[in-house]
């Protein structure tokens, strides 16, 4: 959509004198953003609800949180050697100097409020969940966007396995709402703090050795986020990715025991699923079980619309009590696609009746009765570019509007108003009283 500004030639933002000289400027939304148009926000809307009333099936509450923060909060969450953090934060500073970045995700902010608002005082378990725009300065491209929106939850203050494949099979009840096929759930464990670190060495010894065969990118990674490396999509690197040691050979006793429970409890809720050992999260903070919902319909490299993971540190890393965390992030922009081209099931925006005018009085009279019947909870429409009444009436036909009723003098001194069904043409005189009664009929 083109959208035209007019403007006049200033000099910096506080000299708006005219100076005779107007420019039209075309001004387009920014690289990797997106307008969402009316046709696209009934899909959007749908997607919403599906999660509001699946979400509070199971107790969840929403969450709402700035879009912008402190730039130490994510620094410090989601690990100073990310991506996210050293290449893709929005971040500005204050006229004060203090310096705040565009969320690039919503788990750090909702564990921030957690511990701001002392959530973890009853020591129950919270379910939250949150909708909103996140944003990362990548390189725009099919399935990765600048500004794109999440459907977010996050459950502290437990590490049960069940509570982990609830969530999961949450989602899923979410996906059968909407009508959602072909998703794969992927799961895997990275460990934990006891037994990462000797995995996590073991990857980089092994990189090291064969340096020069991996590409720059795994290079780097080997020193910064060796476990990033297994999920490099170079189609160089996957023969070397396949002969790396995989975690799950190194997992610790308690890991390896949760790993196996989480599977059991999908099991017992029928969620199918694979194991992908190469399956690690971009993020620092996450730890045991991890999991991704990927579709083949989004091509080979963006293909997750779901990914998530258990984060039990967070929370103190964040200056929080100890707190155990779960959840996970659904990118509505994939989902979308993932979705493809939908019949429009959403309530028409077609008028349920229009009212047609004669002159000045009977417009009055219009937008009175509009109102009156917007109050009783009918759509109704009238003309505001000063058409004749037979423009009017080619406009309710071309609306698809169910009724019509063309207001003159007399219907004003009388108090009788004709309603004409559009469908077949069938008229009524009612009063005004009655118009709302036999529209709604
Ligand atoms: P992440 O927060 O990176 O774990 O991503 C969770 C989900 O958000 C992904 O599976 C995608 O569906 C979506 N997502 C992440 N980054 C982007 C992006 N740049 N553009 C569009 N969707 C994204």
């Amino acid at each position: 959509m083109e959208i035209y500004w007019e403007t006049r030639i200033i000099r910096g933002f506080s000299d708006l004198e005219y100076r005779g000289n107007f420019r039209t400027m075309k001004i387009k939304s920014v690289r990797g953003t997106h307008d969402l148009l009316p046709e696209a926000t009934q899909l959007w809307q749908e997607i919403e609800a599906a999660a509001r009333h699946n979400f509070g099936l199971y107790g969840y509450a929403e969450l709402r949180t700035p879009i912008f923060e402190e730039t130490e909060l994510f620094a410090r969450s989601i690990g100073a050697a990310t991506d996210i953090v050293q290449k893709e934060m929005y971040t500005f500073a204050d006229s004060k100097g203090k310096t705040f970045s565009l969320r690039p995700e919503g788990t750090a902010s909702v564990v921030r409020a957690f511990i701001e608002h002392g959530l973890h005082h009853d020591g129950g378990i919270h379910r939250l969940y949150y909708i909103g725009p996140m944003f990362r300065h990548e390189r725009p491209q099919k399935g990765r966007y600048r500004q794109f929106h999440q459907i977010g939850v996050e459950v502290l203050g437990s590490d049960h396995p069940a509570l982990e494949a609830e969530v999961i099979e949450m989602l899923h009840r979410f996906f059968e709402h909407l009508e959602v096929e072909g998703l794969e759930l992927l799961v895997n464990s990275v460990g934990c703090t006891n037994c990462r670190p000797a995995y996590i060495q073991l990857l980089r010894e092994q990189l090291n050795t064969q340096a020069s065969d991996w590409c720059s990118q795994c290079r780097q990674r080997a020193e910064t986020n060796p476990l990033r490396v297994l999920d490099c999509k170079t189609p160089d690197c996957q023969p070397l990715i396949e002969k790396l040691p995989t975690i799950e050979e190194h997992l610790c006793e308690e890991c390896r025991r949760h790993f196996s429970r989480f599977r059991n409890y999908l099991d017992l809720q029928q969620v199918p699923y694979r194991v992908d050992p190469r399956l690690v999260r971009g993020l620092d903070y996450y730890v045991r079980t991890t999991f991704e919902m990927v579709s083949d319909r989004l091509g080979p490299t963006q293909n997750a619309v779901v990914g998530g993971g258990r984060y039990d540190g967070l929370v103190e890393i964040l200056g929080g009590p100890a707190t155990r965390g779960f959840g996970f992030a659904l990118g509505i922009e994939r989902l979308v696609t993932v979705m493809g081209e939908r019949p429009n099931k959403s309530q028409s925006v077609a008028p349920d009746l229009f009212l047609g005018f004669l002159d000045d009085a009977s417009f009055e009279e219009c937008i009175q009765l509009a109102s009156h019947l917007r109050g009783e909870g009918i759509h109704a429409y009238l003309d505001f570019q000063g058409r004749s009444l037979k423009a009017q009436m080619r406009l309710a036909n071309r609306l698809g509007s169910r009724f019509t009723c063309v207001v003159g003098e007399e219907e004003m001194t009388s108090g009788r108003f004709p309603l004409k069904r559009m469908e077949d043409g069938h008229l009524v005189t009612v009063t005004r009283e009655e118009i709302s009664v036999q529209v709604k009929s």
